[in-house]
């Protein structure tokens, strides 16, 4: 057994946090007060390749594992998670569809772009009226001579709504019993992006509703088989579920770090607050939380690497390095005091910024009906 990342995976990790620390967190708290979705860093991510990691090198990737993405989503998230999710969902709900059940004309038209970060893509599952029970989509696709008229309405997709929105892919209804999966590029007359919804974490990543009016995009963007539409975002699910372990480990890390360095510089009482037990051994649990969260995040990544399907650890790895994060960043929150509750204090946003790990691509409670199923429980 060995899913430990190699020196070429650790030197790529040292990379990410430099860049992390010297592009991302001195401007983290600002962007997520005034909700800028950071383009121009999101431009410099493409430049380092960020957006192509896992895709080959003919459409433009670098021909890494999702390992290599899990370690750079991990180090963004260390210290700050709307840049992490604006990857993550990049990568993985935009590219990713494309390039596993794309045409290979459609992947040479789309993914250049997309891998290389001057584009951003956006995968459009969620409903109104179907979230976690995404098969109870409504949104419609009618052909009608060479084109796809799609009307219906999708909740809170991520980067859809950017400057360099190329494209969202729409799950949607195409008969009685079919759901398939069309893209619709970003332009497209009917296609509209609602304002930005005004959340409570990830103020600096872009979600917008988005309605589909009489939507016409040409035949040919059908991605994948038709029918297929569930099976496929299942598959897609499973590897963002991992990668969203990985945002949550990121934040975990993140929430370990500072409270280590306050607790041995705060003092109370004549003494740092870190030499009192109540306070080192949450930086103790944290760091537990931290270590297990990874371990089973690595395993999952390291399963897919194999060429597995990995459908329980991703569920587990996401189920409890989301948890765990929204664990560590109310504790690290307590260690910093009155000073963990303002703004200024990464703790602060790292605390509103974990929920959501326990509700995007698939709810705790969807995590643990997919574990439970594997146990061959009748859930
Ligand atoms: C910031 C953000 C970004 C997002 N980005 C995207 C994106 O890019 N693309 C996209 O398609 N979606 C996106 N989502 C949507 C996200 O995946 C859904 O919110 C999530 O899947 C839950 O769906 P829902 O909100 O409709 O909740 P619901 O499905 O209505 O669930 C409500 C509650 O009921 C529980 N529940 C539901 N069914 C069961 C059951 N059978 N047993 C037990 N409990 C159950 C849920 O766990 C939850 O606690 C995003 C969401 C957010 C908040």
């Amino acid at each position: 057994m060995d899913f430990a990342p190699s020196a070429e995976h650790e030197a790529f990790r040292k990379v990410v946090r430099e860049f992390a620390e010297a592009e991302v967190a001195p401007h983290a708290e600002e962007w997520d007060r005034t909700h800028r979705f950071p383009l121009d860093t999101v431009r410099a991510m493409g430049e380092m390749g960020l957006f192509g990691l896992p895709f080959p090198e003919e459409y433009g990737g670098m021909g890494a594992d999702l390992l290599t993405l899990c370690i750079a989503i991990e180090e963004l998230a260390r210290v700050d998670s709307s840049i992490a999710i604006t990857l993550e969902a990049a990568v993985g709900l935009g590219a990713n569809p494309i390039f596993r059940f794309g045409t290979e004309e459609q992947k040479r038209a789309w993914l250049p772009d997309l891998t290389a970060g001057k584009a951003l893509a956006a995968f459009g599952l969620t409903e109104p009226d179907a979230g976690s029970d995404a098969g109870g989509t409504r949104t419609r696709a009618v052909l009608d001579g060479d084109e796809w008229v799609l009307n219906g309405t999708k909740a809170f997709i991520t980067n859809s709504g950017t400057e360099i929105t190329s494209l969202v892919t729409v799950t949607a209804r195409t008969g009685p019993d079919e759901i398939s999966t069309i893209v619709v590029p970003a332009g497209t007359p009917g296609l509209v992006i609602e304002p930005a919804y005004r959340k409570m974490g990830w103020r600096a990543s872009d979600t917008h509703e988005v309605r589909l009016e009489d939507c016409r995009v040409p035949a040919a963007n059908l991605l994948g088989e038709r029918g297929k539409g569930f099976r496929q975002f299942l598959e897609i699910l499973d590897e963002g579920r991992i990668a969203i372990a990985a945002l949550a480990v990121g934040l975990t890390q993140g929430c370990l770090d500072e409270c280590t360095a306050y607790a041995n510089d705060r003092r109370a009482f004549g003494a740092p607050i870190g030499s009192y037990q109540g306070i080192a051994f949450k930086c103790a649990d944290i760091a537990v939380a931290a270590d297990a969260a990874r371990l089973l995040t690595y395993r999952a990544a390291w399963l897919r690497d194999r060429g597995e399907r990995a459908t329980r650890e991703a569920a587990e790895a996401k189920l409890f390095a989301s948890e765990a994060a929204v664990t560590a960043a109310r504790e690290a929150t307590q260690v910093f005091g009155g000073y963990g509750f303002v703004d200024e204090t990464p703790v602060s946003r790292f605390y509103r910024d974990a929920k959501v790990l326990e509700i995007g691509e698939g709810t705790s409670e969807i995590q643990r009906i997919v574990i439970a199923r594997t146990l061959g429980l009748p859930v």
